[in-house]
């Protein structure tokens, strides 16, 4: 554990009392941000540090928990949300710490009411199928690395368009590049169980491009993490306040766009708004045309207990693609956790005797579907997060994304003599 490491929940109280000793109740300059980042979860704080490292220090992140999706037991050994990165992972492995490898052979499939390793369920006559698969994968790879490459600069709908290959991808449903590739045996026997256990959806329920990217780990070294959420803020403590923000409305007063209202009922204005939150919550505060991917719940439950001997070994087990249980994991503390889409999944199916540690409910946990929304809308709003792609190495790209282009035009403007220039309304990014 680093020297400098402070608990999340510590990091948001010291800011909480930095916020109540600057709690100011009318609106007074210090009320007014070049930038308000709403959502303190991997897209806002990347967001926040890319615009401290470019010598920024004119905006407010307003965030309910830090971290977002990515939270931790207590004593930081167990994930509760997002469970593994991949070592490709380039930004987000800056902020985390490896822990313990998942090797593909750990993990145990369901296969005929057995548990067993892919490599005793693929028969050698399947082998130039599975080797198929391998270098699709590899290919979908690179085209996945070149997007987020583009997507630190452009928006993730600009750079996918880039790539009609990859698009195509994300459009499709996940059954049609199955039958395309002809490897339904392979895919019902385990393919499809690992996508289910990592993205909570069946192949049915899916994109392709969503697919293959829930079968990376079969061919890019995956972990387990520690998330240091305090190491993206360390260099803007002082810009980061706890609380919900409640109302946004646009404005237009001397160069302001927006102002958005709290919790404690304090009002601020900027000229850049950028939406960190859940879509869905996104969409509740302000208006955004058009359709977004629909929302899906799920449930974890941390458990100290003795597991029944069929899920014993291994450190992982995968349930059949019919179950609404998806996925059990061993820790290395001797503790397991479950992944379910029902809220109360049966424990005694899997321990005999144990205890709840904790039970977190995902709703919504993922936006999976093949709308792909352009994050730099109208009226200098940005809408980031993982709406379009899953994962937190995307969610935090449109973090960057967002910081980037605000630096930007914030630079072009002060190269204009203008006032009060604004950048000219691009119709295709207003859509
Ligand atoms: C159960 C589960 C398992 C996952 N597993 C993985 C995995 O293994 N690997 C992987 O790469 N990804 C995984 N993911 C996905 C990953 O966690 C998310 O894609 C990513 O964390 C999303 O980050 P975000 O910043 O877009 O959203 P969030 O993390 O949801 O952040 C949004 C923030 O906004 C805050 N907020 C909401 N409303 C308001 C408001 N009105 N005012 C102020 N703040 C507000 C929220 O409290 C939250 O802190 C998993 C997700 C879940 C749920």
């Amino acid at each position: 554990m680093p020297l400098f490491w402070i608990p999340p929940e510590v990091a948001f109280c010291f800011v909480a009392i930095v916020d109540r000793a600057l709690n100011l109740s009318s609106l007074s300059s210090s009320d007014c941000y070049e930038t308000i980042i709403v959502g303190a979860g991997i897209a806002g704080l990347a967001c926040a540090q890319r615009l401290a490292e470019q010598g920024k220090s004119d905006f407010l992140l307003i965030g309910e928990k830090l971290g977002g999706r990515i939270p931790s037991s207590s004593d930081g050994q167990v994930n509760y949300g997002a469970f593994y990165l991949r070592s490709d992972y380039e930004h987000f492995l800056k902020f985390a710490g490896i822990k313990r490898r998942i090797h593909v052979s750990d993990v145990l499939f369901a296969q005929e009411g057995k548990y067993k390793s892919i490599f005793s369920i693929v028969s050698w006559k399947q082998y130039p199928k599975l080797i198929r698969w391998m270098l699709f994968l590899r290919k979908f790879q690179r085209h996945s690395l070149l997007f987020r490459q583009r997507s630190v600069t452009m928006s993730q709908k600009k750079a996918i368009e880039l790539d009609p290959w990859l698009h195509q991808l994300y459009s499709e449903p996940a059954e049609a590049l199955i039958e395309r590739l002809r490897l339904e045996e392979l895919a019902g026997n385990c393919f499809d169980q690992l996508v289910m256990a990592t993205s909570f959806q069946r192949r049915s329920e899916i994109t392709a491009g969503y697919y293959a990217a829930s079968c990376l780990p079969l061919i890019q070294p995956t972990y387990e993490f520690e998330f240091f959420p305090e190491r993206m803020i360390e260099s803007c403590f002082e810009n980061i306040q706890k609380g919900s923000v409640t109302r946004v409305s646009p404005i237009n007063t001397e160069g302001y766009c927006w102002e958005v209202l709290n919790d404690h009922g304090n009002r601020y204005q900027c000229r850049n708004l950028v939406m960190a939150t859940p879509i869905s919550v996104s969409r509740s505060l302000i208006e955004i045309p058009g359709e977004t991917n629909p929302a899906a719940a799920a449930y974890m439950v941390h458990v100290r207990g003795i597991l029944k001997s069929d899920y014993a070994t291994g450190a992982i087990h995968i349930f059949p693609c019919d179950s609404e249980d998806l996925v059990i994991v061993h820790e290395l503390n001797g503790t397991s956790f479950l992944y379910s889409r029902r809220a109360t999944p049966v424990l005694e199916t899997y321990f005999h005797n144990y205890e709840v540690i904790a039970r977190k409910h995902w709703d919504p946990a993922f936006f999976l579907g093949n709308c792909i929304i352009e994050a730099e809308r109208d009226n200098n709003l940005y809408l980031i997060g993982d709406h379009s792609f899953c994962s937190v190495e995307d969610a935090l790209i449109t973090g960057l994304f967002a910081a980037n282009r605000i630096a930007r035009r914030c630079s072009e403007r002060n190269e204009s003599s203008q006032s009060d220039y604004r950048e000219p309304l691009d119709p295709v990014l207003a859509g």
